[in-house]
C-alpha cells in the first residue's frame, strides 16, 4: 500500500550507470521532457525546486505554450 508523509527510511533505487543506455542523451532528454510535463501541471513543490523558473521561461517562450513545444536540443538549458 502506498503511503505519504511517514517516518520510514526512503527506498533507495540503485542507478544502472554501467548500462550504455544510461548515457543515451536522447533517452535522457525524452525522460526530462516527460518529467517536466508532469511537474508543469503539478507544481506542488514550485517553491522548493530551482528548476521551475527555467521551466516556466522555456514554456513561455515555446510556440505551443506547453512543455512539448520546448526545443530541448537547442535550448541547452535542460
Ligand atoms: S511534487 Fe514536485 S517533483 Fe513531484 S510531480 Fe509535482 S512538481 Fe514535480
Amino acid at each position: 500500500m502506498a503511503t505519504e508523509g511517514n517516518l520510514q527510511a526512503p527506498t533507495r533505487h540503485p542507478l544502472d550507470w554501467k548500462n550504455p543506455e544510461f548515457y543515451n542523451e536522447d533517452a535522457a532528454l525524452g525522460e526530462l521532457g516527460r518529467i517536466f510535463d508532469i511537474c508543469h501541471g503539478c507544481r506542488r513543490c514550485v517553491s522548493l525546486c530551482g528548476t521551475f523558473p527555467t521551466l516556466f521561461d522555456l514554456v513561455d517562450e515555446s510556440k505551443t505554450g506547453e512543455v512539448d513545444g520546448v526545443d530541448k536540443k537547442t535550448t541547452g538549458k535542460w
